[in-house]
């Protein structure tokens, strides 16, 4: 600005400051230009689907496969799948971005935030803290997504530090001269190969990993964090007839985007917060079983070693797609779904 009395014109009367004019965020092309990159994604229906429950209530998820099975396209395409953000959304991702002087970060207007941490990553640069308590990549993908590609590859104190920020949605950072609380409500995707030598379940290769190398791979993943990973699914490597195959119909993915805002509008509209946020008592008004559902979930509890955190999850996820597919209560086949994305063989293969 050229004068003071230009400054005041613009802090009291709101004059627009030349060069600065508001310009309208193209918001459509935001997600089309993502949802086209998803388009791309062959086969992988079982992945599709589970990431537009995923999307359709904010549920975490994680996705098991060898290399090159498509597994981060499929992840980088969920904020694309996201409605926009509201517009005090938008100003608190905004806020959060100003205090950031990291380079090159920038976001685009009422786009939700996506975060890829290396696995290298710190504690302190995942939650945040240091010094200048700066905010970790947790805060930065408030509103939207953090993806954790090579989850096995963190380091397991590293891991350990998202539970109370997946519980809470913020994270409190004491250190002797502060303490402070940055909001840090994001949806976790994860993926990772499915044995170290990437092969594990793959028809085509045999896995070459001796079982003592197996059990060390199974135990760098964290109990408590992948009882909060609500689907796990496999995303396999594709056969080659498979990618040969001429292309199906192409997916409307703009149409999905739409239903799947209209499912949490649904959820915001019951309870003010998407399904995934449920606390247990809303749980108890929201998602109501009847008796036969009730005693099928208990026998598949018992036989799975199910925690109480785990089935509770899964209801939420079981309330997500009744919602999703429109249904008012929920229904046996929305259970049974639930619960098949609970157990994942590749998983289950590793902790034996
Ligand atoms: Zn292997």
């Amino acid at each position: 600005m050229r004068s003071l009395v230009a400054v005041i014109d613009h802090v009291l009367h709101g004059a627009v400051l030349p060069g600065c004019e508001p310009r309208a965020p193209n918001l459509q092309e935001n997600s089309s230009h993502i949802l086209q990159e998803l388009a791309l994604v062959r086969g992988q229906a079982c992945a599709k689907r589970a990431l537009q429950i995923a999307a359709a209530g904010g549920h975490n998820l994680l996705m098991i496969g060898p290399p090159g099975s498509g597994k981060t396209l499929l992840a980088r395409s969920l904020p694309g799948l996201l409605p926009d953000l509201a517009e005090n959304e938008a100003l608190e991702v905004a806020t959060i971005a100003s205090v950031v002087t990291i380079t090159g970060y920038k976001t685009a207007w009422q786009q939700r935030p996506f975060r890829t941490p290396h696995h290298s990553a710190t504690a302190v640069a995942l939650v945040g803290g240091g010094p200048r308590a700066h905010p970790g990549e947790i805060t930065l993908a408030h509103r939207g997504v953090l993806f954790l590609d090579e989850l096995t590859e963190f380091k397991p104190g590293v891991l350990d530090a998202l539970r109370e920020p997946l519980e809470a949605g913020e994270i409190t950072i004491s250190r002797a001269s502060y303490r402070l609380r940055y909001p840090a409500s994001f949806q976790l995707l994860a993926a990772m190969n499915p044995c170290p030598c990437g092969h594990a379940g793959d028809t085509g290769h045999a896995c070459s990993c001796s079982p003592e190398r197996l059990r060390s791979y199974a135990g760098k993943l964290s109990g408590p964090l992948l009882d909060r990973l609500d689907l796990r699914i496999e995303v396999p490597a594709l056969a080659p007839a498979e990618l040969l195959e001429p292309q199906q119909q192409a997916t409307d993915w703009q149409a999905i985007r739409q239903r799947i805002a209209a499912a949490r509008s649904v959820q915001l509209q019951r309870s003010g917060k998407l399904n995934s946020a449920l606390g247990l008592e809303e749980l108890q008004t929201t998602c109501v079983l009847e008796r036969r559902q009730r005693m099928r979930l208990a026998h598949t509890m018992q036989k799975l070693g199910m925690s109480a955190r785990g089935i509770h999850r899964v209801i939420k996820l079981a309330r997500t797609i009744a919602d999703y597919e429109q249904r008012a209560n929920i229904a046996t086949e929305d259970l049974l779904e639930a619960v098949s994305y609970r157990r994942c063989q590749l998983l289950q293969a590793l902790h034996r």
